[in-house]
């Protein structure tokens, strides 16, 4: 329990939440709209969350803009125009702006504000909240909106700071625009961020070197501008279209195959592939019911890329290392109309990093694979300490002071990623344990802050003081994860889903990959039955 003094001018709320990316945002509105005092803190300083902080050139969605979008309203979804089938980073932020605009949000959001640290006191049954900025909160309950890849990777290479040109990493990209004309520019990593990042650095670098550890599937998302007549015809079918997207594993409106890979010939299977690939888009893995969970019908899929690959890229030698080699889809997809193309170029270079990674960097370049590199920008396109991170950064203490870091120290633990045991009242959207990552997000998200919203009316209304999973229902559903995991291929390579990226952290496959349907079947059961699995203690 913190002092007297530190909570003295505390701010005494029903809801805080952290965090005003889609989450917290679509959380205020919901909480203010049933009567509770609830406010927002934000560490940026704007909302968007997300789109706030990734600013890097060619910052895009992949989830079509139609339906990267909330659907609690529907005024809102008929009055907000897309521009193109997938949003651009800026025009994303500017529909988190409008948002917030529209419901009148801004009073309730305290920007530039960190959370430090929570302490649950259990004598008053509340969240002792402090921040950066000396703003105290006191609140019955705490919804942590903190985001999944919010917390950047920022990998403690030698020499790092000793580098005497500018470093950027694609999480925390600068507000000004960054100029690479004419300059020796490295990017490290190659995931989704760097697919997006790479092409464009590449118009303006006189020389681009791109040092990669693991080579990434890309697939074409195949971009263009949405014509109104189809936005307007989207839109006249929004209930069912999303009606539609709701039944499928992730929440998507992609066209999802019924049959297996291999009940088809390997030609008809590549005439499907083709004609995924020419149509763009993430859907390309659904094409059939397997890929996700049988090797063999997975490597079909790779081999079509790799061709793809051996196709575009001019250079032989290059090419055979820009082949990936581990399962599809194992690691997230990445999409880009242009990036195996960008190695054409003749200011573009590959460097595939040895067993070694980086090694040293100093003051204008770096070494790795045993050649010297002169740089005088360094890109860190390496990704995220994912689902976990953002919470594991803020001094989290439950019951007996008990640290959320020590209770996750083997990896996170979650009932239906929404309540942790030992931390009553704490509350996470789309936290380890739920589909978050694996779906589209913006329903999954506003499935969550439904479902908190509609538990805090329910507390409320029953006189309730505190909620907590219990340990049992907890631990079944830990077991449940991870067995529905093991059944499937994702569990097989080194990805952010296992933690895999962040030297140290535990290999726990963090999402729930159970599908949308049944999960949201499981939560709405959990609540009809008076919140199963959870212990209530009354007022
Ligand atoms: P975020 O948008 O991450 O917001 C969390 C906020 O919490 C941040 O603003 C952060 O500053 C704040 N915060 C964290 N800790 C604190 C603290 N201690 N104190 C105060 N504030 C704090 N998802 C898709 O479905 N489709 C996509 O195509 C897609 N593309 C993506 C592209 C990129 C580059 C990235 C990084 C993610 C992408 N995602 C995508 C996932 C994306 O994160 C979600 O779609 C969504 O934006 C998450 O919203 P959120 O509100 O949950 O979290
Ligand atoms: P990422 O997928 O984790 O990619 C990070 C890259 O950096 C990987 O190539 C990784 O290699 C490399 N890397 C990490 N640490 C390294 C080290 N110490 N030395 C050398 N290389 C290192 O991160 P991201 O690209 O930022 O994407 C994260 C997630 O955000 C995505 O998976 C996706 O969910 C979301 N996202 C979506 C979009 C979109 O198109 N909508 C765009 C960007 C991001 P390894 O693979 O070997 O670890």
């Amino acid at each position: 329990m913190k002092g007297p003094s530190a909570m003295d001018r505390a701010t005494r709320l029903d809801a805080l939440i952290v965090g005003a990316g889609f989450a917290g945002l679509y959380m205020l509105h919901k909480l203010r709209g049933m009567g509770f005092a609830a406010r927002v803190v934000e560490a940026a300083s704007g909302v968007g969350g997300t789109w706030y902080w990734n600013r890097y050139p060619g910052a895009r969605c992949d989830v079509e803009s139609m339906f990267y979008c909330y659907q609690f309203d529907d005024e809102l979804s008929q009055e907000w125009e897309w521009t193109e089938r997938y949003p651009a980073q800026p025009e994303i932020l500017r529909y988190a702006n409008h948002v917030a605009d529209r419901f009148d949000l801004w009073p309730d959001i305290r920007l530039n504000t960190r959370v430090i640290s929570a302490v649950y006191d259990e004598t008053a049954a509340e969240w002792q909240v402090e921040t950066d900025t000396g703003e105290n909160f006191l609140s019955s309950h705490c919804i942590m909106a903190t985001g999944c890849l919010s917390a950047a990777n920022r990998p403690d290479f030698p020499g790092l700071d000793e580098f005497a040109g500018r470093v950027f990493h694609t999480g925390h990209w600068p507000h000004e625009s960054v100029d690479f004309d004419g300059r020796r520019v490295g990017v490290v990593g190659t995931g989704s961020s760097a697919v997006q990042a790479i092409p464009e650095i590449a118009k303006e670098a006189a020389r681009l070197t791109v040092f990669q550890r693991t080579a990434s599937y890309v697939v074409p998302a195949k971009n263009r501008p949405l014509d109104p007549g189809e936005q307007a015809d989207i839109k006249a079918r929004y209930p069912e279209i999303r009606a539609a997207a709701r039944k499928t594993f992730g929440g998507f409106a992609v066209p999802t195959g019924r049959e297996s890979a291999l009940s088809v010939s390997e030609e008809e299977c590549r005439q499907v592939l083709e004609r995924a690939w020419n149509h763009g888009g993430i859907g390309l893995l659904n094409s059939y019911i397997d890929f996700g969970i049988d090797e063999a019908a997975n490597e079909r899929a790779q081999a079509f890329v790799r061709d793809k690959i051996r196709e575009t890229v001019e250079d032989p030698e290059t090419a055979e290392k820009l082949l990936p080699r581990h399962t599809i889809g194992c690691k997230r997809l990445s999409l880009g109309d242009a990036y195996y193309a960008t190695y054409n170029l003749p200011n573009v270079e590959l460097v595939p990093l040895g067993e070694d990674g980086i090694g040293r960097i100093v003051a204008d370049g770096l070494t790795a694979a045993g050649k010297d590199y002169r740089l005088d920008d360094l890109v860190l396109a390496t990704g995220f300490d994912a689902m976990t991170g953002a919470l594991a950064r803020i001094d989290i203490r439950g019951r007996n002071g008990l640290a959320l870091r020590k209770a996750w120290a083997a990896g996170p633990r979650m009932y239906l990623g929404l309540m942790t045991n030992g931390f009553p009242n704490l509350f996470t959207v789309t936290g380890p344990g739920s589909p978050s990552v694996l779906s589209n997000m913006m329903p999954t998200i506003e499935h969550h802050v439904e479902w908190i919203a509609a538990c805090l009316g329910f507390l409320r209304d029953n006189g309730i003081r505190e909620i907590e999973p219990g340990l049992a229902a907890q631990d079944a559903w830990v077991a449940h994860g991870n067995e529905v995991a093991s059944r499937t291929l994702r569990y097989t390579c080194s990805s952010w889903y296992l933690g895999a990226n962040v030297p140290g952290k535990p290999r726990v496959f963090m999402p729930y990959i159970g599908g949308m349907p049944s999960y949201m079947k499981k939560c709405a059961a959990v609540a009809a039955a008076g919140y199963e699995g959870f212990e209530l203690t009354p007022a």
